[in-house]
């Protein structure tokens, strides 16, 4: 036999489908067709499957997009301490943190404590300082968001290199998505696509990809796809905010206020949907249960949205949303009989 050749000395250049780690891996998501969806409306529904990034959300877009620009202006530096703050219900934490370990940072994350317990343990397990706090109106000081803007400036003061990374007001939030997953969908589309609809927690995904989309084709529809409990539906309608209802859903609605990423993309934005819980479920259990697709509640919401959408405009339109996160990020609630049997929801057939 012959002897093993010597290792290299040098790492070899890398080559273009190799990621430069975990930044590098970070997007270009497959765009998925949504069999059942698609053949139920005459469209073609696709489903951007965010759920396959590293962190397993669509914010780790965010998380890097943030992170990045402070880099570029000089608030974080590479390789030297620094201190990320948020407050996140959950998958923005996840994305910061992943981004801050990579780039030698620590991360403190405020997350109400109503949030799936799988977020918190996967915060837990990567290494975030959680600080978990009482779900609290906006106005609130101990409201998340405040909560953890007051850590940050704290921490300045006392004369740490550190960002509240404010994912709600911080454009550098949507700039990500426009400059990567509105021309990833495009691409993936070879433009032929009608629509874009998905729901907003900060705003980041619709406003990006809305920016992105209708500066390559101004026609395209741009709709809100909005959860109950939230206020955004009747924003987009009548100008005023005005919430009712509630909803299991993570991440996504707000009742009281307009986040400055998705005031962003107001003049991009056409239309509005509301999406009730029984409606999101009944595509999660049949996405998982007849195509082998595990999502989330936001999902859920989105795929609802897309298929209302395609009914009101008819088959042949191509329609993109957004597969946010996956279901294993909520086995404790949206998989969980007992969990929805108490709230009258209907139970998947298989866990029943
Ligand atoms: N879905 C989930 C599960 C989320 O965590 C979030 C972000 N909070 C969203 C959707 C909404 O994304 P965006 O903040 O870009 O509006």
């Amino acid at each position: 036999m012959d002897a093993p050749s010597a290792p290299p000395t040098q790492a070899p250049p890398l080559q273009a489908h190799v990621a430069d780690g975990l930044a590098g891996a970070i997007g270009n998501t497959p765009l998925i067709r949504l069999r059942r969806a698609s053949e139920a409306t005459g469209c073609e529904i696709l489903g951007k499957a965010e759920f396959m990034q590293p962190g397993g959300s669509v914010k780790d877009r965010a998380g890097l997009g943030i992170i990045e620009d402070a880099e570029r202006r000089g608030q974080l530096v590479p390789g030297e301490p620094g201190i990320v703050v948020e407050g996140t219900a959950g998958n923005t934490g996840i994305g910061l943190t992943l981004v801050a370990n990579a780039r030698g940072y620590r991360s403190i994350i405020v997350v109400p404590h109503t949030q799936s317990r799988e977020k918190l343990d996967f915060l837990r397990m990567i290494g975030a300082d959680l600080r978990l706090v009482d779900p609290k109106p906006l106005r609130d000081p101990g409201h998340y968001v405040n909560t953890s803007r007051r850590i940050a400036e704290e921490l300045a003061a006392k004369g740490e290199r550190v960002i509240w990374a404010n994912q709600f007001g911080n454009l550098a939030n949507a700039a990500i998505h426009e400059a990567t997953t509105g021309p990833e969908i495009w691409a993936q589309t070879a433009g032929r696509v009608d629509a874009f609809t998905c729901a907003c927690g900060t705003g980041g995904t619709l406003t990006g990809v809305a920016r992105a989309l209708k500066a390559r084709n101004p026609k395209l529809r741009i709709v809100l796809a909005d959860p109950m409990g939230s206020g955004m539906y009747s924003w987009i309608k009548t100008g005023e905010v005005k919430a009712e209802g509630n909803s299991i859903t993570e991440g996504i609605g707000q009742a009281s206020a307009v986040p400055g990423n998705l005031e962003h993309g107001r003049d991009s934005i056409d239309d509005a949907l509301q999406v009730t819980d029984p409606e999101a479920l009944e595509q999660i259990f049949e996405l998982q249960q007849h195509e082998g697709i595990s999502v989330g509640g936001s999902a859920g919401i989105n795929v609802a949205a897309a298929i209302k959408l395609a009914r009101q405009m008819g088959p042949g339109h191509t329609i993109v949303t957004i597969l946010c996160d996956g279901g294993a990020r909520y086995q404790s609630k949206i998989f969980n009989p007992e969990f929805l049997r108490e709230r009258g929801l209907p139970v998947p057939p298989w866990l029943a």
